[in-house]
């Protein structure tokens, strides 16, 4: 399932924790450099979160958490995390 790394572009930016499971996320492989408003999801719980204009991480909004939920690919990445982690 995973893709191709090389295909991706990889940097870092300031370390900061997930707000639910205290995990860094410090590090990040995407496939183009996000923006103020994109959502990242920790990939020790899930736990999603997104950017703010200054690039540090915030929680999402109600209304933005139902648009994320809506996305298949975001249901499928949650029922892997929460199966690896025994969380249901
Ligand atoms: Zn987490």
């Amino acid at each position: 399932m995973m893709e191709r790394h090389e295909e991706r572009l990889r940097y870092s930016l300031p370390r900061q924790q997930c707000s639910a499971c205290r995990q860094p996320i410090d590090s990040h492989v995407l496939k183009q450099l996000p923006r103020p408003g994109d959502v990242i999801l920790c990939a020790t719980c899930g736990q999603p979160h997104a950017y703010a204009d200054n690039m540090t991480l915030r929680d999402l909004t109600s209304i933005e958490m139902r648009q994320m939920m809506a996305v298949p690919a975001v249901q499928r990445f949650l029922t892997e995390i929460r199966r690896l982690h025994n969380v249901h």
